[in-house]
């Protein structure tokens, strides 16, 4: 992490100046010059501690040269060096989902071939960077949010702009874009955990009762006698609409409870 944010120094000009700065204001108050001298510089010492408080992330160029899925791609650098990136907190449908391909061939024409800048945010456990990819100033990251295309990645979106993000999806998904053209879509990080045998479980606990019920991924409800009533997710009982609301679930679109 040091290492990294000092990389980013060096090839962030302005903190370079700022940093020049400071050592000139430095030298002033050892030499004791006159206070002038040292207000001159102050401006770039506040400039500095801004940038610093803010969290400078490594920020580079490239080329696409390949694209996994529609959140994991390759760029060659100006340097010719290849680095694996995975977008910054989305996660798209995987391949065998519903909107896996079309996600990927979203990001691919997007991209592929293109030249991209990348803000590199994290590096995740596969030794990956994590970042946000923009080409030609369009943030690809929200771009697949906007179209249905991803899901913000809640558990791994940390930054303050992962609350836009988040009324980016709920727009997609008002709208039934993409992946919101079902209801009730699974997310990828609980379709690769696969847990069929605890759903089971619960589905055939629910089954027997309450007038709603909740999917406990989407926060939909559904009211008896609507085709998603029984789906995947839909594990939480509620006796009345009132209840499903006062829970933070919201009416589904097709059934309108
Ligand atoms: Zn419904």
């Amino acid at each position: 992490m040091i290492a990294s944010w000092r990389t980013c120094i060096l090839e962030f000009p302005l903190l370079e100046v700022a940093f020049a700065h400071f050592d000139r204001l430095t030298q002033a108050w050892l030499k004791k010059e006159n206070s002038a001298l040292m207000i001159r510089h102050l401006p770039a010492i506040f400039l500095l501690l801004w940038i610093s408080s803010t969290g400078v992330s490594h920020a580079f160029t490239g080329k696409v040269v390949s694209v996994a899925d529609g959140d994991t791609i390759t760029v060659l650098t100006k340097d010719k060096s290849q680095v694996k990136i995975r977008l910054y907190g989305i996660d798209c449908p995987e391949k065998a989902q519903a909107f896996g391909t079309k996600a990927k061939q979203f990001t691919a024409n997007l991209v592929f071939g293109k030249q991209v800048d990348v803000e590199a945010i994290d590096q995740d456990r596969y030794g990956r960077t994590v970042g946000v990819v923009s080409v030609q100033g369009a943030n690809v990251n929200e771009m697949l949010l906007k179209t249905g295309y991803a899901w913000v990645y809640t558990r791994y979106c940390r930054k303050s702009f992962c609350s836009t993000w988040q009324d980016t999806q709920e727009a997609a998904q008002a709208g039934s874009l993409g992946l919101w053209s079902d209801p009730n879509p699974t997310p990828p990080w609980e379709y690769r955990r696969g847990s069929k045998a605890g759903t089971k479980k619960q589905q055939t606990q629910v089954k027997s009762s309450g007038a709603y019920h909740g999917n406990t991924s989407s926060h939909v409800f559904h009211r008896q006698g609507c085709r998603y009533f029984n789906c995947k997710n839909c594990t939480v009982n509620f006796q009345t609409r009132e209840a499903a609301i006062n829970a933070g679930y919201r009416p589904c679109g097709i059934c309108k409870p």
